[in-house]
């Protein structure tokens, strides 16, 4: 169920930026700034409160916070339009995120909803796209720190040995059916993002869903419940290959045929990108980055396994 929701939103965010960009032929960022109407785009001043606020309201909520405060208050531009409920853009030449009107304040497209208002599949959406906008960031600091630095070289290097010749599922429904693909640089470090935005996004909305469903019966010194239901659910993740990423086509004869490629199973998440993204962007604690990496680390079949990076010593 939760793949297909996936698929759908995906397919709903890829649809959306396909009509636009398709419209005129150029890249839908280009056309976005300044020709949709039902654009608001928040002043700088506004911009740097509404991220105070979101960073703060995060906070009080325990939803991770580890990444948002590094990225200067500035830094992202935000933007409400009419998209639909759980579609948002990022769009890093610009450092601007668009997101629904449903995730505005009263729909005014004024500034961001409060955060304990939004349901959990609003705050999977707006981590997934924090999340570009963290990579983002790191990408184009002129003096990164050493973590820094240390989060860009490993992207880049699962950049070059995960992403680069990969398999993608042609047809949705038939996972088995299997086609190779040589991505471009850009590409490959969209199926990247792509895989990762959409990790940080499941394990925000695991994280609200775990907590409802444990309900006011759970006492809160049963943090341990909570930690192995949210293990279970990545297990079950891990297991129906739902962390897996996309991309669109730069080949316009490829693009005519699917506007977006899926990759095959074998390229979900792996276990160091997963302890990694838990540690360095999520600020998980270690109990629960070790039970994960269990999860994604066990043996995969080696039919399928796709060329694996090389071993890293742990930081
Ligand atoms: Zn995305």
């Amino acid at each position: 169920m939760l793949t297909m929701i996936k698929v759908l939103q995906s397919a709903i965010h890829w649809m959306r930026r396909v009509l636009v960009a398709t419209a005129v032929g150029i890249p839908c960022w280009v056309l976005l700034s300044g020709q949709v109407a039902a654009s608001v785009v928040i002043p700088d001043s506004d911009s740097s409160r509404l991220w105070r606020a979101l960073v703060a309201e995060a906070g009080a909520l325990h939803l991770p916070t580890r990444f948002l405060r590094q990225i200067p208050e500035q830094f992202v531009v935000f933007e409400f339009e009419d998209l639909h409920a759980f579609a948002a853009e990022y769009h890093p030449a610009e450092h601007r995120m668009v997101l629904d009107r449903s995730l505005s304040l009263n729909g005014a497209g004024r500034t961001l909803r409060p955060l304990g208002k939004m349901t959990h599949k609003q705050l999977e959406t707006l981590y997934h796209e924090l999340f570009h906008a963290y990579v983002d960031f790191v990408e184009h600091e002129s003096a990164p720190s050493e973590a820094h630095a240390s989060f860009l070289a490993f992207a880049r290097e699962q950049q070059r040995c995960r992403y680069q010749q990969v398999l993608i599922t042609p047809v949705i429904q038939k996972k088995g059916l299997k086609e190779e693909r040589f991505l471009s640089e850009a590409e490959s470090w969209e199926a990247l993002n792509e895989t990762w935005a959409l990790f940080v996004g499941w394990a925000v909305w695991t994280k609200l869903e775990v907590a409802a469903k444990g309900g006011r019966e759970r006492r809160a010194s049963d943090r341990a419940g909570s930690v192995s239901a949210w293990i279970a659910r990545l297990d079950q993740a891990e297991q129906d290959a739902a962390l897996t990423g996309y991309y669109e086509p730069e080949d316009l004869e490829e693009r005519r045929m699917a506007r977006k490629r899926f990759l095959a199973p074998e390229f979900r998440l792996s276990a160091p990108e997963l302890s990694t993204l838990m540690r360095d962007v999520l600020g998980s604690s270690a109990e629960l980055i070790r039970e994960a990496e269990q999860v994604l680390g066990r043996p995969r079949p080696p039919q399928s396994a796709p060329r694996v990076c090389p071993e890293r010593t742990a930081r």
